[in-house]
């Protein structure tokens, strides 16, 4: 029904970028042609509303799609018409899940949220730069600090196990390893390089322990280029 609506509307609404995305790829339809439905989920997912704004066909899309996975699981969520699953969100191609690799996470706190240990913990290591001991009875304790890191790796590699899959994080089969650098508050340059500098000291070792096929996600940052960060 939606790109009925697209095709119908292209020629009228061509010169419009798209309130969603920004793109102006000609594919725009008004915002009020969509059903009364869809408005109502775009809208609770748009940062500002405008009654005549057009939205593209890819994001019309999109938001179908949410449409009917949110509708699939209204038993387990009364209001879950307000906010799609983030893979819907940023398009993923749901083909690459993640699986074979480990993400190394470095923030002020984690905590082993069951989207990562259920129904198999795919936390594969944990470290603590302010501990002698690993110890990942610690992920069990909430903490202040932890609320930042818990939302990233869950929204990277959660897999939807509270939610029934529904809200899966993008690389839902990816093992995880987190490091806590900080507490709360800004998080030094040293915190930062002394998680890095763990994490490529046991690359190896993590590596050859769960999988001959792991591989790791490298990164660069390019923030503090002026100190020792640059090497990592
Ligand atoms: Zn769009």
């Amino acid at each position: 029904m939606s790109d009925t609506l697209v095709t119908n509307n292209k020629a009228t609404t061509s010169s419009q970028q798209c309130h969603l995305c920004r793109r102006a790829d000609g594919s725009q339809i008004p915002y009020t042609d969509l059903p009364a439905d869809l408005q109502q989920l775009v809208e609770a997912n748009e940062t500002s509303h405008q009654t005549d704004a057009q939205v593209c066909k890819d994001c019309v899309a999109i938001f179908t799609r949410a449409q009917q996975k949110l509708a699939s699981h209204t038993n387990i969520f009364s209001d879950s018409d307000r906010a799609p699953p983030t893979p819907l969100r940023m398009d993923a191609d749901e083909r690459f899940t993640g699986r074979d690799i480990t993400i190394a996470f470095l923030d002020s706190g984690f905590y082993a949220h069951k989207d990562l240990t259920e129904p198999v913990n795919r936390i594969i290591a944990y470290h603590s730069i302010f501990t002698p001991e690993d110890d990942p009875t610690l992920l069990q304790s909430p903490d202040v600090a932890s609320w930042h890191g818990m939302m990233t790796s869950v929204v990277a590699a959660g897999n939807g196990f509270l939610s029934d899959g529904l809200y899966k994080g993008i690389a839902p089969d990816a093992n995880v390893v987190l490091v806590k650098i900080g507490k709360t508050g800004r998080i030094p340059e040293e915190n930062i390089e002394s998680g890095l500098r763990w994490v490529l000291a046991k690359e190896r070792r993590l590596s050859h322990s769960h999988s001959k096929h792991l591989r790791w996600w490298r990164f660069r940052t390019t923030l503090f280029c002026t100190t020792p960060l640059q090497g990592c």
